[in-house]
């Protein structure tokens, strides 16, 4: 047996590494603190497990689902993107339901990206943007976040000749891995450079929620104009713990919706409906008063988190936006073995920024999704490492 060459091109899952790793250190009895992958460690809100058990019992919902997800779930996100964004969506063409974002963002990818052509892609970035273009063919064109550009690529520095061939460009903010966030000004460049150039605008929204001291995301649709060139993926899954129930939507430009769909009809047959239907309990039911509740949580840690780190000469800019502290590492180390010691020495799970891209080399990722007083355990143990 031998698997195609596509597979060899792709390194593997960053977590599958930590994980079988963190695996070993726990059989071997150690005590370990994962700040590693970003899933939150509070349950689902109860009103939305009663929704869920309530549509389970329902007969129709136990066959195939409709592959664009069920019209009550994308006319919630619709009525929801006009409360929240004041974005006007409609629901028949400009919305699909996905089996969570990760597996819209794949999927776009197929979509649009033929054997040779360019997708732009930011670096550090969540993985699926670049395995998935390798998987198809294409050429990730990765545009480098630094951290005196805000983590903000600059459009102007990508060759014309890379331009010309370019089908599609990734965007992400609040930002996974950096924490950076986005305004419109910058969404609105971003725009502009996707219609003059004519490719799609990929917009990754998945933290749309998670901010902090008062600062508010904006969805990249808010651009007037912006759904001529731009399709928006959001994702239940972070703001309300739902990670496990796979469940999220793309949402804007008509054309690209569809063109999804069509990889999409003939992948997979859509999310269970009766987790749709939760969905729309979970976009419906005050989810606001949630989101706040949860931020806060999220914020008391960050602050824990950034004092802590800061103290040891950790200097590291508390973010507005995601539940992540992207971390500069000690200058006698690379990422990788920063990440190493902390796992080895002081039982603490993190992320090497170089699993996001080269250009994730210095930093490694904290995600805060543990409760306050592991929180502080894991930076007590961390600042016993730091020898400056
Ligand atoms: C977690 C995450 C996703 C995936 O979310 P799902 O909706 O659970 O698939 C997408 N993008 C980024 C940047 C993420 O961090």
């Amino acid at each position: 047996m031998k698997a195609a060459n596509r597979i060899a091109k792709i390194p593997p899952y960053l977590f599958a590494e930590i994980d079988k790793k963190m695996a070993e250190a726990v059989a071997r009895g150690v005590d370990i603190i994962s700040l590693g992958i970003g899933d939150p460690d509070r349950p689902t809100p109860g009103h939305i497990i009663e929704a869920l058990n309530r549509e389970a019992r329902v007969a129709d919902n136990h066959r195939y689902p409709a592959y664009e997800g069920s019209a009550r779930f994308r006319e919630a996100v619709a009525t929801y993107y006009r409360g929240r964004f004041g974005v006007e969506l409609d629901p028949d063409r400009e919305v699909m339901a996905l089996i969570g974002s990760k597996e819209g963002l794949a999927h776009i990818i197929w979509a649009f990206v033929d054997p040779g052509d360019y997708a732009l892609i930011p670096d550090p970035a969540y993985p699926v943007y670049k395995t998935h273009t390798l998987l198809a063919g294409g050429i990730p064109y990765l545009m480098p976040l630094r951290k005196e550009n805000g983590f903000l690529p600059d459009f102007d520095a990508v060759p014309k000749d890379v331009i010309a061939r370019a089908k599609i460009v990734f965007l992400n903010y609040p930002n996974n891995p950096t924490a950076a966030v986005a305004d419109l000004d910058f969404f609105q460049k971003a725009v502009d450079f996707c219609r003059e150039h004519r490719l799609l605008l990929c917009h990754d929204n998945a933290y749309a929620e998670m901010t902090y001291d008062g600062y508010v995301a904006p969805s990249v649709l808010e651009v007037p104009g912006a759904k001529e060139v731009a399709v928006e993926f959001y994702s239940l899954s972070k703001p309300f713990n739902m990670t496990g129930w796979r469940i999220g939507a793309a949402v804007g430009n008509a054309e690209a919706v569809e063109a999804l769909g069509i990889i999409k009809t003939n992948t997979d047959s859509g999310q269970f409906t009766a987790i749709q239907h939760a969905g729309v309990e979970a976009l419906e039911n005050n989810p606001k008063a949630f989101f706040e509740e949860m931020n806060l949580v999220y914020a008391r840690r960050r602050d824990i988190a950034v004092e802590g780190l800061s103290s040891v000469g950790l200097e590291v800019e508390k973010p507005r936006g995601t539940f992540y502290l992207w971390v500069p590492v000690p200058r006698l180390y690379s990422a990788a073995e920063f990440t190493a010691l902390l796992l080895d020495q002081a039982g603490v799970v993190v992320a090497p920024g170089t699993g996001y891209g080269e250009y994730g080399e210095g930093y490694i990722r904290i995600a805060l999704t543990v409760e306050e007083d592991r929180l502080k355990e894991a930076m007590d143990r961390i600042a016993r490492q730091v020898k400056l």
